[in-house]
């Protein structure tokens, strides 16, 4: 089929009205933000953006009723972590049905890309992502948060939860090529969820 071309007149001289035309516009959206009717804007930090409940803002780890952390230190997550930025180590737990627990568990949220791939991996729902995306710090440390503050996460109930396990055939790819790397790369093959 032959391409259809249009010619443009580059000669015609547009004249005045396309500008006010272009103008009544600007002004019209002015007033409009000006007495806050549709405005693009928001009083931040007073006010929050309404995000989606699959919205990928800073992690939270979930806990057992006895407020230990769910996490069973398999580092599926760390495996699947495009940007390497989760750093676990493992103790072991005294019960013979849950072998190991995260004695350091870290996430440095400035390599993070918020992509998600470490709740996808998860096969015990340890880790959940929250709404939260607006965590400052002075400094590079403050913002390497560790176990404690993922799992007490205190500004939880104004932002509520994020991106969790609830599309499992969305998951299942990344946690297939996060176990074949634990097996490839460290010769580890995690068990069957703790529960
Ligand atoms: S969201 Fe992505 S980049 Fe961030 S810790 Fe999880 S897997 Fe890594
Ligand atoms: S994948 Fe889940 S259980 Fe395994 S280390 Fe990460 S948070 Fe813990």
């Amino acid at each position: 089929m032959a391409a259809r071309v249009v010619t443009v007149n580059r000669d015609t001289k547009p004249g005045v009205y396309p500008i006010l035309v272009g103008m009544g516009i600007t002004l019209k959206n002015m007033v409009k933000t000006m007495f806050g009717r549709s405005a693009a804007t928001i009083q931040f930090p007073e006010q929050k953006r309404n995000t989606s409940g699959r919205y990928r803002g800073i992690h939270i780890l979930t806990q057992r009723e006895d407020g230990t952390p769910k996490c069973v230190a398999c580092y599926m997550c760390a495996t699947a972590c495009p940007a390497e930025c989760i750093y676990i180590e493992a103790g072991e737990r005294p019960e013979a049905t849950i072998e190991k627990y995260p004695t350091r568990f870290e996430i440095d949220l400035l390599r993070c890309v918020y992509c998600g791939f470490c709740v996808d991996a998860c096969p015990e729902e340890a880790i959940f992502m929250s709404r939260e995306n607006d965590l400052v710090g002075t400094s590079r440390a403050e913002l390497i948060i560790d176990r404690d503050r993922l799992m007490e996460r205190a500004k939880l109930g104004e932002y509520g939860p994020g991106y969790r396990p609830t599309d499992h055939d969305v998951r299942r790819p990344v946690r297939i090529a996060a176990l074949e790397r634990l097996k490839q790369e460290h010769g580890i093959v995690p068990g069957p969820p703790s529960r």
